[in-house]
Order: C-alpha cells, then structure tokens, then sequence
C-alpha cells in the first residue's frame, strides 16, 4: 500500500479523487488532515499550480504527493476564468459567488456561443525534489446554461452541461460524472504512466 498526500482541501474534488482512486493500493491522507496548510496557487498555468501544491504537501508530509489542479475555460470569456475559476468573484469567493459572476458575464451571449470546457492537470511528485514529476491532462467538453440546476457536483457543474447531454453536470450521478470528466480523463492518464513506472500495482 503506497500513502500518499493529496494536495487539496476542496471537498468536491477530494470526494471524486477518493471514488476514482479506490481500485488502487494507494492509501490517500488529504493534506488537511496531516495540518498541512493549502499552498498559495501563484502559477500562470495549471501545471505551474498542479506543481507546486504537490512540492509543497511532499515537503511538508515527507510522502509522494498528488495534486489537482483544475478549471474552466469559457471561449466567450477569452478562457477566463481558467486558472482563476476558485477566485473569479474574488479572493474569499464562495462557489455560489463564481457561478453567479459566470452567468452575468455571460448574460449577453446568445446559444451557440457559450461554448466552455473544464481542464485538469494532475502532478504525482514522489518527494518534494522530484526531478521528473508525472503530469497528466484531461478535458470536458461543453456549453454555460443561463440558469443553475441540479445539486450534484461542485463549483460550476450546476451551469455546465456536457456536449452531448440536456443535463447539467450537477445533475450526473457521481458514477456518470466519474466515468467521463476532465478529472477522471487526467487521472486515468496519470494511473497508466504510475503502473509504466511501477509505482502501483494492477488492480
Ligand atoms: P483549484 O484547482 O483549486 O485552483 O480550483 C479549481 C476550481 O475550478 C474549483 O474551485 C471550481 O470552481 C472549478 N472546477 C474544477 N473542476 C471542477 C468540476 O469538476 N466541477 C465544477 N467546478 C470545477
């Protein structure tokens, strides 16, 4: 059994990370409950924050460390909110706040432009001065909604709705969501290169 530190406090993404990771020998401790404060996310990019929220839980957890970085990207918003998307109303925002300021910015924009996508880069460090980190990517294709539905989910998911779905994000079970998103596409990219390098066994 491989411990590792996740390097997140969101509930929502470490409720989907524990789901996803469960086939695997690896027992994850959430940073905050080894009292490890969450990392200032300074990075342009989210490989540059996926990094260094992993270097900083691998240093301060002496364990191999996995970080989430994620976002959304809204082409009508020129990819904004991005790497901003935990912030867009504002350092302190609640989610509720970031998904209202969306829908006014988007309130003009007509069906057929709200086109958006959610990224996901994951960092697995196996210490803090890991030279060769193994970074993974996914996406999730989709369009804002004009209003919220569905209770499921987190962050935006109430106002994105998947190519190829009436429903919202947050009205997929758990499974469903699981099954296709940007975090699970990432993950399962990252599971592949961990068994390549022999870090975890086949389930
Ligand atoms: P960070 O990766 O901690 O900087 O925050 C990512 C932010 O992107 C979250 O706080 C959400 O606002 C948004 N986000 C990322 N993944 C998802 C998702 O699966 N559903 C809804 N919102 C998401």
């Amino acid at each position: 059994m491989t411990r590792v530190v996740l390097a997140s406090s969101n509930e929502g993404k470490l409720r989907e990370l524990a789901a996803l990771l469960a086939p695997f020998a690896l027992e994850l401790a959430p940073e905050g409950e080894l009292g490890i404060r969450a990392a200032a996310e300074t990075g342009a990019t989210f490989i540059e924050n996926a990094l260094l929220k992993a270097r900083h839980a691998a240093r301060h957890a002496r364990l191999p460390a996995l970080a989430d970085d994620s976002g959304l990207e809204v082409d009508a918003l020129g990819g904004r909110p991005g790497v901003w998307s935990a912030r867009f109303a504002g350092a302190g925002a609640s989610e509720a706040d970031n998904l209202r300021k969306l829908l006014v910015e988007l309130e003009d924009v007509p069906e057929g432009y709200r086109q958006a996508r959610y990224r996901c880069v994951i960092v697995w460090v196996r210490s803090v001065g890991d030279q060769a980190p193994l970074i993974a990517h996914g996406t999730w294709e989709g369009r804002i909604a004009r209003a919220p539905r569905g209770a499921g989910g987190f962050g935006y998911d109430p106002v994105f709705v998947p190519a190829g779905e009436r429903r919202s994000a947050a009205e997929l079970t758990p499974a469903e969501k699981n099954a296709v998103s940007h975090r699970a596409q990432a993950l399962q990219a990252l599971v592949a290169m961990l068994r390549t390098a022999g870090y975890i066994a086949r389930p």
